[in-house]
This record gives C-alpha cells, sequence and structure tokens, in this order.
C-alpha cells in the first residue's frame, strides 16, 4: 500500500470530492486509460492491430502521392514512420504491454512511447534526436485512429471517476457532464481557465496547476479537496471517513433554503443593478429560470454547438435555441455566437488566444457561422434573443459579421421562415482594442458585454489559462482601472446597455468596484449569483464611487486590493 500523500494546487472549483482517478491521455485526443477484464484483452489488442493497419494505408498513400508530386525524393521522409510502425521496439512492446497488464491501447502505448522518448532525450547525436519527431508523429497517427474507431467511451468510467490530466478541455468536462465525473484534477492550467468556469458551472470540485499529478496512475484512489487546494493521493481509511462525514453535513446544509434571488438587486441607498446569469450549456437555463434570473446574459454557446466533438446540425441547434428561450419565460437570453479556439494550443504550443478567435474563427468559417445564425434567427420567434459577438478588435470586423448577418436574414426571408427582425447585435469588449474604440462601435451594435477575463490577460500580458502567471492576473490592477473607467466614460454617452460578464463580476470585491465605476449590469454564473446579490444589498453606490477615486490614485494591485476588501467586508 502506498502512503498517504498530499498534492498542492489551486483551487479551480470548492468541494470535495472521493474517487478513483482516470488518466486522460492527451488533451487533444481525449482518450482514457483503462485496466481491461481479461477477457477484454484479445479484442483490445485486435482494435490496436487495426489502427495500426490504417496508420499503415494512410502512409502509404500519402508516399505515393508524395512520389507523384515531388518526385522520390521526399517520399523517403514517409519511410521513416513506416518504419517505426515496424519497429518490434514500438509495436511488439505496445501489444506485450496490452497482454500481460490488461490495459487499453492507449495506456499501453503511452508508456512504450515515453520511455523511447526517454531514450531518444538521453542521445548525443542531433540527428538521431530529431528522429523523436517522427515517433511523435505516429503516436499522434495512432491515437487519432484508434479513436475514429471509438471506445465504448465513457460508459467504462467507474462511477466515481476524477479525471486527472495534464490538462483536460472545457468540451470533455462538458460532454461527461452527465457521466460519473464527480472531480477533476490537472498538472496544468488556471482558475481562469474555460475549463475551471465549466467545472464551477458543473458544480465539480476541481484543483489545477498541480505539475505532481503527473505520478497518480489510472485506478489510484484520491480526494479532491476545492476547499483547501490539495488532493490527497492515496488516502487513508481514516482521512476518507472523515471526508465522508464532512460530505454528509455539506448536503444537509445546502438543502436549507437560501435568499430569493428573484427578488430586485437593489444597492443601500436605491440603486438599482441588473443582475443576470452566465451559463454554459443548455440545460442550466432551467436552473437559472427556477431561480428567478432576470436575464441570461452570457450563454457561451460553443460547447453545445461541438457536442462530443461533433458540429450540431441545424435542425436540432433550432430546437435547442428554441427550448432555451421557452424555458427562459420571457427573460432574455444573450446567445454568443462560438467562441472557438480558447484553452487550445495547438500540436506546436502556439497559443491561439492571439490566432484564429472568436469571430475571427467564424469570419473564415462562414458555413459554420451562417449556420448558428439561422439557428438562432429562426429560434428567435420563441423569446427576446440577443445575438452576442466575440473577440472583436475592429469595426471592420463588425462591418464583415454584419454582412453576413444581413445574408442570412436575406435567406430566411427568402425561404419564407419565420425570425424576429429585430433581435439585438451586440459585441464583446474584451480586447484592448475594442476597449480603445467602444465607442467607434456603438453605432453598429445595440449594446455591449464587457469580457473582463480575456480585457485582463490581453491587457496584462498574463495567459489566463497558464498557472505561472496566474499571480500576475489581477483585476485591481491600476492598468485595468483605468481602462474600465475609459470604457465607461466612452460608452456613456452612446447610450447603449452595457452588461459585465467576466468573472470580475463574480467576486464581491472586484464586482464592488464595477458599481462605483458607474456599471449597473451584471451577469455571473449561478453559483456566484446568490453572493453577489447579498454584496449589492449591502453596499452603496455613492460610497463605491468616493471609493473608486480613492483607488485610481494608487499605485500597486495589492494596496488597491486591500482597501476594497476593507470597504466591501467592513474589516
Ligand atoms: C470574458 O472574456 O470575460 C468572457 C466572459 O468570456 P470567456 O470567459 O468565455 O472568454
Ligand atoms: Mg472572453
Amino acid at each position: 500500500m502506498r502512503e498517504e500523500r498530499i498534492i498542492r494546487g489551486v483551487v479551480a472549483s470548492v468541494g470535495t470530492a472521493i474517487g478513483k482517478a482516470v488518466r486522460t491521455f492527451d488533451p487533444l485526443f481525449v482518450s482514457f486509460n483503462f485496466k481491461l477484464r481479461q477477457d477484454q484483452v484479445r479484442k483490445e489488442i485486435d482494435r490496436f492491430r487495426s489502427s495500426v493497419e490504417k496508420s499503415r494505408e494512410q502512409l502509404k498513400r500519402m508516399q505515393s502521392e508524395l512520389k507523384r508530386k515531388s518526385g522520390p525524393e521526399s517520399s523517403f521522409l514517409i519511410d521513416a514512420h513506416l518504419l517505426v510502425l515496424q519497429d518490434r521496439l514500438f509495436v511488439d512492446r505496445i501489444i506485450e504491454k496490452i497482454e500481460t497488464d490488461w490495459i487499453n491501447s492507449e495506456w499501453a502505448i503511452q508508456q512504450v512511447s515515453d520511455d523511447l522518448f526517454q531514450a531518444y532525450d538521453r542521445l548525443n547525436d542531433d540527428y538521431l534526436r530529431e528522429r523523436r519527431g517522427d515517433l511523435d508523429d505516429i503516436v499522434r497517427r495512432l491515437l487519432h485512429n484508434l479513436q475514429s474507431k471509438p471506445l465504448p467511451s465513457f460508459k467504462k468510467l467507474p462511477y466515481d471517476a476524477i479525471l486527472v490530466g495534464k490538462l483536460v478541455p472545457p468540451s470533455t468536462l462538458f460532454e461527461l457532464r452527465s457521466q460519473r465525473i464527480v472531480g477533476l484534477a490537472t498538472e496544468t492550467g488556471s482558475p481562469l481557465s474555460h475549463t475551471a468556469i465549466m467545472a464551477r458551472s458543473l458544480e465539480i470540485p476541481a484543483i489545477v496547476g498541480a505539475p505532481e499529478l503527473a505520478e497518480v496512475a489510472s485506478g489510484d484512489l484520491l480526494i479532491v479537496d476545492g476547499d483547501r487546494g490539495v488532493v490527497i493521493w492515496s488516502p487513508s481509511d481514516e482521512t476518507v471517513a472523515t471526508y465522508k462525514n464532512r460530505d454528509r453535513d455539506g448536503k444537509k446544509l445546502k438543502k436549507k433554503p437560501g435568499v430569493s434571488m428573484s427578488a430586485p438587486s437593489v444597492t443601500e441607498d436605491s440603486v438599482q443593478i441588473s443582475l443576470g446569469a452566465n451559463i454554459n450549456f443548455s440545460e442550466e437555463v432551467r436552473s437559472a429560470s427556477a431561480h428567478g434570473c432576470e436575464f441570461i446574459g452570457l450563454y457561451r454557446t460553443e460547447f453545445d454547438f461541438f457536442r462530443e466533438g461533433k458540429q450540431s446540425d441545424e435542425e436540432s441547434l433550432v430546437a435547442d435555441y428554441s427550448v432555451v428561450l421557452k424555458t427562459a419565460k420571457g427573460a432574455p437570453v444573450t446567445f454568443r455566437t462560438i467562441d472557438v479556439g480558447i484553452d487550445q494550443k495547438s500540436w506546436d504550443g502556439v497559443n491561439m488566444n492571439l490566432g484564429v478567435r472568436g469571430l475571427r474563427f467564424c469570419l473564415e468559417n462562414t458555413d459554420i457561422f451562417k449556420k448558428q445564425l439561422r439557428s438562432l434567427y429562426r429560434a428567435s420567434v420563441h423569446g427576446p434573443t440577443r445575438i452576442l459577438l466575440p473577440f472583436v478588435s475592429s469595426v471592420d470586423d463588425l462591418d464583415a459579421a454584419h454582412l453576413v448577418i444581413d445574408e442570412v436574414r436575406h435567406e430566411l426571408r427568402a425561404r419564407r421562415q419565420r425570425y424576429d427582425p429585430h433581435v439585438p447585435i451586440g459585441v464583446m469588449i474584451e480586447t484592448p482594442a475594442a476597449a480603445q474604440t467602444c465607442d467607434l462601435m456603438a453605432s453598429r451594435v445595440d449594446f455591449f458585454c464587457l469580457g473582463t477575463n480575456d480585457l485582463i490577460q490581453y491587457y496584462l500580458v498574463v495567459d489566463r489559462s497558464d498557472q505561472s502567471v496566474v499571480h500576475l492576473y489581477n483585476p485591481f490592477h491600476p492598468a485595468i482601472l483605468r481602462c474600465l473607467q475609459q470604457v465607461y466614460t466612452l460608452l456613456r454617452p452612446t447610450g447603449k446597455p452595457v452588461t459585465v460578464c467576466g468573472e470580475m463580476a463574480a467576486d464581491p470585491p472586484s464586482a464592488a468596484v464595477l458599481l462605483g465605476l458607474g456599471f449597473t449590469s451584471l451577469s455571473v454564473s449561478l453559483a456566484a449569483y446568490s453572493r453577489i446579490q447579498r454584496m449589492i444589498r449591502s453596499v452603496s453606490v455613492s460610497q463605491l464611487k468616493a471609493l473608486v477615486d480613492e483607488i485610481l490614485k494608487m499605485q500597486k494591485p495589492k494596496e488597491v486590493e486591500e482597501k476594497v476588501r476593507a470597504t466591501v467586508y467592513r474589516t
């Protein structure tokens, strides 16, 4: 038996979970490491062999195409890959692992390739070390081909699975939401990543940025303690019992009725603040509506759009969006068009946050963009719909988006399909360029949403999903305060409504700063809704305005934060 060990990380979502680790192999392929039953071993070997065969066929095809196009010289590159597939040290060892350890192909590939990668890294010869790339390529191809013969996947997870990986993409967590996942623990990542936001909205306890998790294997017993920021690896029976008791007490507390969310959120000096809900998947609208939330200020539609790694078709999108609008019972729903690219790094490590993300992706893939817009317009007859465009950095972006929107409306009219012609179009202010030029955008849009999550990362040049710089990500930085003050000043004369929907609105001290700056509409996750409502009811805007005057003169984020905390919590 292994000794109990504490692994420290960063809290991404509170609560505790006890369960068995299930390692994800790789963030882009998202396959899991499983122990098999003895009677499943033969089938698994066949599965691996057919992936090898498929890879070989693909490579041969590629080779003959290369030969045709550019002669035999370049096709030898493919030989190197084909050789790996014939290498006994590689293929046979993987089969042997599956056979003797009763593990799935992905896990066996991982073990064998890790050993080989280490051997390559130790080589002194630069040329041979470069061959590591060939192996890397082949591993990816094999994994990909294993995936296209899908695993009986999620159904194989134990009922108390704790997902462990280097990085677990938000879409995986989302796909697994109704499955058996009780906790999440990742080696990298930060509490500001979409994965963390998703874990909070699913109420899955999560720890991120814990590199020591690399040693944890599938099947190990873990406790994720999202209150202390630790993962307990191989906990003793005594520790498990303590956590089980605590969990029972927690559940009793949760049942107590809370303060009504539907009552208006008014400050001590009678300023009415609009408070909306952020949702990440369509089912959440039911709880938002049951809690009496005033409006849905942000529906991040990308997770529903790419369910189970596949794009939804138009008819099912129309059906889903219509259900959302009907369930919202007249409360306006802000559908943000798909913001792909965030929290993704390409294989060569390029940070997509600065690449083809959000609206840029939609403008390069107008067929996808138009499909979503058509679906939104068609659903709009079922309730007040607002369309929000993410990751915009210029008036040109907006003009290009409007052209597509106009085309879609024209098509719908030609098809005699019903839609609401007055759907308001809004823009996220989440890039420094948008913050500087939001007044120039005003004539082209009906409303604004201030996305502080991205605005802070781009303003302070701090990658929001990188735990190594997370301490530099600070909403109280004077640059952020000045930026927000500027946005408020630029937008006020336009008379266009502005809602702040980043996490800054979800933490009482930073949300109080927003009120002091003059913002009167916030949208936060359901988990944060009641604490922000309590904060609003306990402060006075005139006092917060005086506080903002004071903190705008300060030089250091820490000083600002201390002053704000002391005012909000009256310490
Ligand atoms: C934001 O950037 O503040 C925001 C609300 O959007 P997301 O977190 O989805 O990037
Ligand atoms: Mg954003």
